[in-house]
């Protein structure tokens, strides 16, 4: 193993350039365009690195995803990363790729362009340090994370499946860069109320206000939260009404849902999707879907985490901590088919914020933990 961390500890200047060749390539989700040049551009990388193969992923609406694979084996672990982004093309001007005080600065470099560098330096430390294992090693990476991860879901659950543990990429949480091991189950519903018009001041009797069902349905809606529990129903945008003489027709809300566990999950959801309108003249429409289950820490889970704990204290000399997170990622797909570690990607701060950065020091560290981690269960235990 100290061969690992001594090849990766020799390789930063080269991470941190690798690093900004993707932070000056944009990759927002949202344009298949550029996330198709940035899938392109990482396959190559891949096979540059690692000698191994890749095949595309075709997505319906979004860029391909792809799927890396290097070494040979019957079994194999699973990498999850996503290279899409946030943020839109020309963020760069107004937050450019930036190196201060040992830090790395730019749209994407945290979430999770760092990861992605980091596995791939990982995966061509085993293959130079002849470290042969006796399973595969897949690494998917996907164009539409940011989204929910819509036409990338089935085939990172289909490698889960498949996979004797799973390693997630996303950045890792706080300033010790702890991992994640349990995060919230995620879902958005929307809401459309349908009452009846009429003049405010002419006939008020004649109409239905969706506005007021709205406002009785957005308590109903917000008593939902426990936060003991962990649950939280977020009435989070409204809108409704044509002017302020007429009772109004329509209404609409979006809603964010988190819950922490399955029993939460299953008490939460069929009293949001069994709404029923106060009042009778009014029909309620609502769609959504918890579209993330949550993770929650299993037996598996712990016994992974003590695994790279004890290679964090043994090789790297520093202790690996564990938090949990309301934040969803594909770990929340994969947790349920197979032992999945998420949260092992850049140790930084800012995700999604102005102020997005990744600590350089750690990014070799952090690759030697991956490399450690695929060499020790890639070794037939
Ligand atoms: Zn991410």
């Amino acid at each position: 193993m100290d061969d690992i961390v001594r090849y990766l500890q020799q390789r930063e200047d080269e991470m941190v350039e690798l690093l900004k060749e993707l932070v000056l390539m944009e990759s927002p989700s949202s344009d298949p365009k550029l996330t198709e040049k940035m899938g392109c551009f990482l396959s190559e990388k891949f096979v540059e690195m690692t000698g191994g193969a890749f095949t595309t992923v075709a997505s319906d609406e979004y860029s391909p995803h792809i799927r890396a694979e290097w070494g040979e084996g019957e079994a194999q672990l699973l990498i999850v990363t996503h290279f899409d982004t946030v943020w839109p093309e020309g963020t760069l001007e107004d937050m450019p790729f930036e190196i201060n005080d040992g830090k790395a600065y730019g749209p994407g470099t945290f979430d999770m362009k760092g990861g992605i560098v980091q596995a791939l330096f990982a995966i061509q430390a085993l293959k130079d340090l002849d470290k042969l294992l006796d399973k595969r090693i897949v690494l998917m990476m996907t164009s539409d994370e940011e989204l929910g991860s819509p036409t990338s879901k089935d085939h990172i659950m289909v490698e889960a499946a498949q996979s004797d543990a799973v390693f997630v990429l996303e950045p890792s949480q706080g300033e010790n860069g702890a991992l994640k091991t349990a995060r919230k189950g995620v879902g958005t519903y929307e809401i459309s109320i349908h009452g009846v018009s009429s003049h405010a001041g002419i006939e008020p009797e004649k109409g239905a206000s969706a506005i007021e069902e709205l406002a009785e349905q957005i308590t109903y809606l917000s008593n939902l939260t426990d936060l003991d529990k962990g649950t939280t129903v977020n009435v989070g945008m409204i809108d409704g009404g044509s002017s302020k003489n007429v009772i109004a027709e329509e209404a609409h809300a979006v809603v964010d849902v988190r819950v922490q566990t399955q029993e939460e999950m299953d008490r939460v959801v069929p009293l949001i999707e069994q709404i029923k309108p106060h009042d009778e003249e009014v029909d309620i429409e609502i769609e959504g879907e918890i579209y993330r289950p949550p993770l929650e820490r299993s037996d598996e889970i712990e016994a992974l985490f003590e695994r790279a704990s004890r290679l964090a204290e043994d090789y790297l000399g520093f202790r690996l901590e564990e938090e949990s997170t309301g934040g969803g990622s594909d770990a929340n797909f994969t947790a349920t088919l197979s032992p999945t570690l998420d949260g092992l990607g850049a140790v930084g701060d800012g995700a999604h914020a102005q102020h997005e950065h990744l600590v350089i020091s750690e990014m070799p560290k952090r690759s030697a933990l991956l490399a450690m981690l695929l060499c020790e269960y890639g070794i037939n235990s």
